[in-house]
Order: structure tokens, then C-alpha cells, then sequence
């Protein structure tokens, strides 16, 4: 039986278990027990944070009481892609605690030597493995292409920011010619997220991850590099939207424009749009050159959570849906982008709302993306000051799975292969 100790750190980086206190995981705002089923070893790529001002939440393992750790700052886990976290790290937040980054904070404790997460793995594409990044093999691959296409502004963004600066798996991917290129093209957004990770207003204590990109690349520059990466790499996939940009869909007449030219030129591989699914009506014409796929992200199912997040401009909750509609209408792969957050994801409210998405969009596949937001700054922000009893991340899985059997569940876009053949086996492995 898996029962970790609870880790905290010196606040110089150092971080211990204590042998007192079992590690507790944190859904909505309340400290849990875990089972033992759902401990499962720190993923290689993961890694761990301490979070400052911040005590941890444990189980005395004597007398089973849950009690603060009052030996350092409490600790938390980022998990890698791939894998979907089913508790948050729990903590009591004290007064001078900052805000913290944008980044996702899975429970995590120590056991036997190793670190362990309740988590599981929910896609077995290696795309995004750590082990798979040679590093002298990605400096080698961006150098190529920046040499290939000396002209081509998102050429030099995706290698010299997004790939050599922010080691964006994706952009890194695309440096070693295999699997799904990033493309991104809008410097503006539609939408004003809480936890946007491409922009951020002055007034917050946070940052973005990453800066947005400033300018409008032209059909022709998109066309020039995803052409003979749709006719040589491994399970190819463009795909419009990335963490860099606004919303893709405010550029739809020039992504409509490369999809028509790249068709003449190939017919292999999968263009998919990650968006935030605002404009049906683009979407529509998108589907009409030759879009095969789709990603709509959403932090929630129920109108009311999801507008106070996304804080939409010029567009409301049912566009969504709708745009997720269109695709299938074409004939398209369709997906949400589900941000997971332990107490409000399962929740029994959003459960029969998710429930409903799903039947009234015909949805193919979910992606369960772990939340990278401040859960205190996030439930604050929504105004969610009670998250109720929560039915667990893995059972909500369990029972989405029986209702829906031909519903897919992973963490990334899939490539033709998989759309058009066995789902279960062909993608990279
Ligand atoms: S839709 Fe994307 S780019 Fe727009 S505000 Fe939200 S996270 Fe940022």
C-alpha cells in the first residue's frame, strides 16, 4: 500500500519528507485523504515546486488528524504531458503568500526512496516525452530551418523563441521534422483569460509564460514550412493556436488562404485548429478549405464558470459548442481542450453539465489537460468560494467512459493515423 510522507521544503530549494505527516491532495478548497490506488511514480519530466508562504496539509500518521506542517513551505508536483493530475498539492495559505505562477500544482510525497503523484496517465503518444529531446539534434534541426527559409519571420519565432528559448515541445518537434508542427498567427485575442499564458495585464502580480507574437504572419509563410512537413514528417499535424498568440480565428481569411494552398500541394497529415472556438462562422469556412480538426479549450462546461474565466469579448458560451458542431457537421475531428481542476471538474454540477456538451456537440475526444493557475487565485477570481463534496477526477473518467464508449480520451491532438485508423494504436510510440 503506497502511503507518502509529505514533502516541504527549507525555502532554499531543498526539500525533505516528513516521516509525521502522510501527504493529503487538495480538491476545491478542502484536504483529502488519497486512496492508494491513485499514487503512482513521479513521470520522468516532472518536477517539483515549493510554494512560498505556504504551509502543507498532512495526516499525523499516529493519530490520523489532518495538521499543518510547520516545517517549511509546502511542495507540489508539475506533472508532464500526458498525464492527468487527480488532486491539487493542499496547503493554508498565509497572508503574505504571492500569487503563484502559471503553472499546475499536483500533490505530491515520498515514498521508498521516490517521489510519487495521485495521477494517471491518459495518452500513450510519446510526443512530448522528455527522454525523447536530443538537445544537439533540436540546436541542429532549428539551425537547418532557419537556413531553409531565411525570409520566413514564423520560421525564425518558432526556432529562435518558442524552440531555443522556451523549449516548447511542440516547436521542438517541429526543429526534428516529426509529428504535429506549431502554427501560430494572431497577434490579438478575443477573449481576456484569467490565466492567460500569452498575456497578462500590468496590474497582475503574474506573468505570462511566454510573449505573444507580434506580428501577422502571411498565408505564404505558413504554406512555405508546413507543405514539406506535411510530406515528410512522421504522423503530421499543423496546428493553428498556440500558447504564443491570441486567438487564430481573428485570422481566419489568411489560415483559409494557406489551407487552400497547402491542399494543392498535399493531401497527407491532419490541419487542426487549437482555439478558443469563438467564431462559428469562421470555423464554417475553415472546415469548407479543408480543416480536418479541432481543439476548443474550456476551463468549464456551465456557462456561467466558463464566461468567468474567459471573460469573453463579443462572444458567449453557446458559440462554442456551436463551432464544436460545425466541425462534425464537416465531417471533422472535434475535441475540448478540458483544463482539469480537482473539485470543480468533477463536481456533480459539472459532470451533468459536461455531460449534456458532450451529447449536444457529438464530441470525439477529450483532452484532460492539467490546470497550470494559482487554484486559490483562480477560485477567487471565479468567485467559487464553495467547491461542495466532488466525485474524484478518476470516477468522473470512469463514468464518462461507460456513458460515452466512443468517446476518446488523451492529451494531444491526434494525427490522421488515428482519426482515420485504430485509435488505440497508431500514433507515435
Ligand atoms: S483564448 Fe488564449 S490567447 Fe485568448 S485570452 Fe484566453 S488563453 Fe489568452
Amino acid at each position: 500500500m503506497i502511503s507518502p510522507f509529505l514533502l516541504y521544503s527549507d525555502g532554499q530549494g531543498n526539500i525533505f519528507e516528513d516521516i509525521t505527516l502522510y501527504a493529503t491532495g487538495r480538491s476545491g478548497w478542502d484536504a483529502l485523504p488519497v486512496d492508494h490506488a491513485d499514487w503512482i511514480l513521479l513521470p520522468e519530466g516532472g518536477s517539483l515546486y515549493e510554494l512560498p508562504g505556504r504551509r502543507g496539509i498532512g495526516l499525523d500518521v499516529h493519530t490520523g488528524e489532518m495538521r499543518l506542517c510547520e516545517k517549511g513551505w509546502a511542495v507540489a508536483a508539475f506533472i508532464p504531458p500526458a498525464h492527468t493530475g487527480l488532486y491539487l498539492a493542499a496547503y493554508e495559505t498565509g497572508k503574505e503568500a504571492p500569487t503563484l505562477p502559471l503553472f499546475c500544482y499536483t500533490a505530491a510525497g515520498w515514498f521508498q526512496n521516490k517521489f510519487y503523484v495521485p495521477a494517471v496517465r491518459i495518452e500513450e503518444d510519446i510526443r512530448q516525452e522528455s527522454a525523447g529531446y536530443d538537445e544537439k539534434e533540436i540546436e541542429a534541426g532549428a539551425g537547418y530551418l532557419l537556413k531553409s527559409y531565411p525570409h520566413n519571420r514564423l520560421v525564425k519565432h518558432l526556432m529562435e523563441n518558442c524552440c531555443m528559448t522556451y523549449h516548447c515541445p511542440a516547436a521542438r518537434n517541429f526543429s526534428l521534422g516529426r509529428w504535429e508542427c506549431p502554427v501560430p498567427v494572431s497577434p490579438a485575442c478575443n477573449a481576456n483569460c484569467i490565466g492567460c499564458i500569452s498575456f497578462q495585464p500590468q496590474e497582475e502580480t503574474i506573468h505570462s509564460t511566454q510573449d505573444r507574437l507580434t506580428f501577422r504572419p502571411t498565408a505564404e509563410e505558413i504554406v512555405e514550412f508546413t507543405v514539406p512537413h506535411l510530406q515528410s514528417a512522421p504522423y503530421p499535424i499543423v496546428s493553428f493556436g498556440q500558447g504564443c498568440e491570441g486567438e487564430p480565428l481573428l485570422m481566419w481569411e489568411t489560415i483559409r488562404e494557406a489551407i487552400l494552398e497547402i491542399r494543392k500541394h498535399t493531401r497527407r497529415g491532419s490541419i487542426n485548429i487549437n482555439t478558443n472556438g469563438s467564431k462559428p462562422a469562421s470555423v464554417a469556412a475553415l472546415c469548407e478549405a479543408g480543416l480536418n480538426s479541432i481543439r476548443v479549450s474550456m476551463n468549464s462546461a456551465r456557462k456561467h464558470i466558463y464566461e468567468a474565466y474567459y471573460r469573453p469579448n463579443n462572444y458567449v458560451f453557446e458559440d462554442i459548442a456551436e463551432s464544436l458542431r460545425v466541425v462534425r457537421r464537416a465531417g471533422g475531428w472535434t475535441s475540448i481542450n478540458y483544463f482539469v481542476f480537482p473539485g470543480m471538474t468533477d463536481s456533480p454540477e459539472e459532470y451533468e453539465a459536461i455531460r449534456k456538451f458532450i451529447r449536444g456537440t457529438d464530441l470525439t475526444m477529450i483532452q484532460w489537460r492539467n490546470f497550470n493557475i494559482d487554484p486559490d487565485w483562480y477560485l477567487g477570481k471565479i468567485g467559487s468560494a464553495d467547491t461542495g463534496e466532488a466525485m474524484g477526477v478518476r470516477n468522473l473518467m470512469d463514468l464518462l467512459r461507460a456513458e460515452f464508449p466512443l468517446l476518446k480520451f488523451g492529451y494531444f491532438n491526434p494525427p490522421m493515423e488515428r482519426i482515420r485508423g485504430n485509435f488505440e494504436k497508431d500514433f507515435a510510440s
